[in-house]
């Protein structure tokens, strides 16, 4: 009963594909979702508006509307475009992490003059529609009942999973159907929304349960680790918060840094700034780097707000996201606190953004669309018209500068909170270690007579290790040749457990060989001790002590991390082996002796932000040992003791360590004192990589202001096969860098990638 005829319409699609057009029904407005078929398989793409060219080929009609009108606040649509043209991405790349693919699509309510939603798209009023959806954003309208499945609301914690059981030859037909329901799910659904979608009893899960086709999991609810200790506790703001606090104008757009060593009560500032914008009745949004290691900050929150919290993390399912994501639209959660991909969530009426921990990498996206969530929070802010406000005990230097130079508003908070201690730091000189043992030393006879007394007296110890796999390579002693990914450019990690020489790069596998693949020669050999290895060692030197090793390689499974966290925080570990991981969140009441076993491995990657990414690593990992009760001890040790990022980590200095690194950035044109723009090609051979960007810089020759740097062969200068090259644009401003980008327009899905403010350049 189509009344609309049909137009040729623009779709932006999540793929690396321009935009294709293809017939809709006329008047659909543009940021509306649409179903379509990409040649043989589905896609969720949002409608860009009409196509007035001339059809080139017969066009395919859409399959479906999504939406009933553009279901995102017209901030955040705004928000949307701007980042689709800074970091030169397709806007269905974006809203794919605003709503989930599987959000909302069968929506329906009763509008106030009594007619059902769905006959208003039935009859196709998609204007009538869009007008509606626009009072609902302004909040002139209520449509408390919008989205059928608003049951999921406070949806049982109970979730049911597929196991690796193959399916039986026979079961029955209801048994089926709930089998299907879970494995179009993806494997896993929360039990109550399961047991409605498959229309079955909970005696057919109990049957299938018992077969051990699926099992029930409770989910690991992070608001639920609640802490009796803390979360009734509120604090009265001492006189430095209280400024603080003060100097964030919440009637307008500003950009503040709030900086303080961890402790000194940042958390309890921005709680005491979110109360008063609840309290006028605007929203919050909360930015950390990683949510799982933060179950303190969420029972906080929830203590302190209860009822009106939402959290967005990466672990959700699909049906979680979706119950979280509606709350949203419906305003049920005034407080959303969430990662990186958070800060696009649907949220209207912001009227404070804060982002923890700004320094943080996990940040910024390693992957297309690589947005930067603190850059784009600065940016929503200034639509949303609200102060944002980013803190740190160890700020990027991005920010530190812009705070320097006044363009951000610095906040102080200098007092360390009473009953945490500085850990005391030693550093252990690895060279000398060497010059007494003639050999190479892991363990520095320091840290084995401290780890001792540690285990003796019932406490903890760390050691962090930036490296995971046994060992890093291995080499034929005979003849020299590394065992090498045959895809890739980098050597192979072998890891004992798996017995297999793994590439981290493309995850290639081998079992490792009995002799060297070039000369025959029986002398393969380890290089460069990982995690595993660390772990092993560990466990010959003190038999008795209960390990938990914790890297990439040992918490795959979702939820092994926070678990292992929680068993180490109960005391039911005594020695913490792991990498960088280990540095964040966790407070280890027992942990009294962090041990950094080579603080130098940062150092050498070739980057000029080694230096401060080894400084947020070493003061992180040694602020763990300050969090216990106990006086806590780091030993660091080194090749390089007079390094400044370690001289300034020892004395745990950050303003010492920006003062010695911002003339360096200065004068080598590094951010934060220029902008940049890193683009990467790609090729079947290193001339076709290296011709691509030679193409793309002549066209840019053209822009003034701009610094080129290259083509030059990328550090990984193969992966997968493919060949890699990149060239770097410095401008002293941002200018230069978009107006390359309208010079020289990227073909989605081309052979060169644009990363803007790249923060990775080992890869
Ligand atoms: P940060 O976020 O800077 O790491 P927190 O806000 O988490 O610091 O504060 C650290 C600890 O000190 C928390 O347990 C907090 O409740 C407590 N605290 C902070 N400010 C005060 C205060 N003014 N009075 C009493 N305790 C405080
Ligand atoms: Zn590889």
């Amino acid at each position: 009963m189509t009344t609309q005829p049909l137009v040729p319409t623009l779709i932006d699609l999540p793929r690396p594909l321009p935009p294709l057009t293809y017939l809709a029904p006329a008047g659909l407005p543009a940021g509306v979702r649409v179903r379509v078929k990409l040649r043989n398989s589905a896609a969720v793409g949002v409608v860009l508006g009409p196509d007035a060219e001339e059809p080139k080929a017969e066009l395919r009609p859409i399959e479906g509307v999504l939406d009933p009108f553009p279901l995102l606040p017209p901030k955040l649509r705004e928000l949307l475009d701007f980042a689709a043209s800074y970091y030169g991405c397709g806007l269905a790349h974006l809203m794919a992490i605003c709503l989930p693919q599987a959000v909302l699509a069968d929506w329906e309510t009763t509008l106030p003059d009594g007619q059902l939603m769905s006959n208003l798209r039935d009859a196709e009023g998609w204007a009538e529609l869009a007008a509606l959806g626009e009072t609902w954003h302004r909040g002139e309208l209520s449509l408390p009942s919008l989205f059928h499945r608003r049951s999921l609301r406070g949806a049982g914690l109970t979730e049911v999973r597929r196991t690796e059981l193959p399916h039986p030859a026979k079961v029955s037909a209801i048994q089926a159907r709930l089998l299907l329901a879970l494995e179009e799910a993806g494997g896993a659904m929360l039990e109550t929304e399961l047991l409605a979608q498959a229309k079955v009893s909970a005696s057919v899960l109990g049957t299938l349960e018992r077969h051990g086709l699926v099992e029930r999991v409770r989910r690991v609810d992070l608001l639920s680790q609640k802490r009796e200790d803390l979360f009734h506790k509120r604090v009265v703001l001492n006189e430095e918060q209280v400024a603080a606090a003060a100097g964030v104008k919440l009637d307008g757009f500003g950009i503040h840094l709030l900086y303080g060593v961890t402790g000194s009560g940042k958390t309890e500032v921005y709680l005491d700034l979110a109360e008063r914008v609840l309290a006028s009745g605007r929203r919050v949004l909360w930015l950390v780097p990683e949510i799982g290691l933060t179950p303190r900050l969420l029972s906080r929150l929830e203590a302190r707000f209860p009822g009106r919290v939402a959290v967005g993390h990466a672990g959700l399912n699909a049906t979680e996201k979706q119950a979280d994501v509606m709350r949203l639209l419906q305003d049920g959660a005034p407080l959303f606190v969430g990662v990186r991909s958070a800060v696009l969530a649907p949220q209207r009426d912001i009227g404070l953004i804060i982002v923890d921990e700004e320094q943080e990498s996990s940040y910024k996206s390693e992957e297309h669309p690589r947005i930067h969530a603190r850059d784009l929070a600065i940016k929503r802010a200034q639509i949303e018209g609200c102060p944002v406000l980013l803190g740190s005990a160890t700020p990027s230097l991005e920010s530190w500068h812009a705070a320097q130079t006044g363009r951000y508003k610095l906040l102080r908070l200098t007092q360390r909170p009473a009953g945490v201690n500085l850990p005391t730091v030693q550093v252990v000189d690895l060279r000398e270690c060497y010059k007494l043992q003639r050999k190479k030393v892991i363990f520095s006879p320091m840290l084995l007579k401290a780890m001792g007394e540690v285990l003796e007296q019932g406490q903890q110890s760390m050691l962090l290790l930036n490296r995971r796999g046994f060992e890093n390579f291995w080499m034929c002693r005979a003849c020299g040749e590394t065992l090498d990914c045959p895809h890739c450019s980098v050597s192979l990690t072998y890891h004992k457990g798996a017995y297999r020489l793994r590439c981290h790069m493309c995850g290639y596998e081998t079992v490792p060989p009995e002799v060297c693949t070039k000369c025959g020669a029986e002398h393969l050999r380890g290089v460069g001790e990982g995690t595993e290895q660390i772990e092993d060692q560990i466990q010959a030197l003190f038999p008795k002590a209960r390990i938990l090793r914790l890297d990439r390689d040992t918490t795959t499974r979702k939820g092994s991390l926070e678990a292992g966290l929680l068993a180490a925080e109960h005391g039911e570990v005594d020695i913490l082996v792991g990498t960088q991981m280990l540095a964040k969140g966790h407070t280890f009441p027992l942990l009294t002796l962090v041990g950094i076993l080579n603080a130098d491995l940062g150092l050498k990657i070739a980057d000029f932000r080694a230096a401060e990414r080894t400084f947020h690593l070493l003061t992180q990992v040694a602020g763990r040992a300050g969090r216990a009760e106990l006086p806590g001890r780091v030993l660091l040790q080194t090749y390089s003791p007079d390094h400044p990022a370690i001289v300034h980590a020892l004395a745990q200095n950050f303003e010492g360590f920006a003062q010695a690194e911002l003339p360096y950035r200065q004068g080598m044109a590094y951010p934060p004192f220029v902008a940049m723009s890193l683009y990467r090609s790609e090729g079947d051979s290193p001339q076709e990589a290296l011709e691509t960007l030679q193409k793309l810089k002549t066209r840019l020759l053209t822009v003034a202001g701009l610094r080129m740097l290259g083509p030059l062969e990328a550090p990984i200068a193969r992966t997968k096969d493919r060949f890699r090259m990149q060239l770097i644009l410095k401008a002293v401003t941002r200018g230069p860098l978009g107006e390359a980008m309208r010079v020289a327009p990227l073909t989605p899905g081309g052979l060169i990638t644009l990363d803007r403010d790249p923060l990775n350049f080992g890869v």
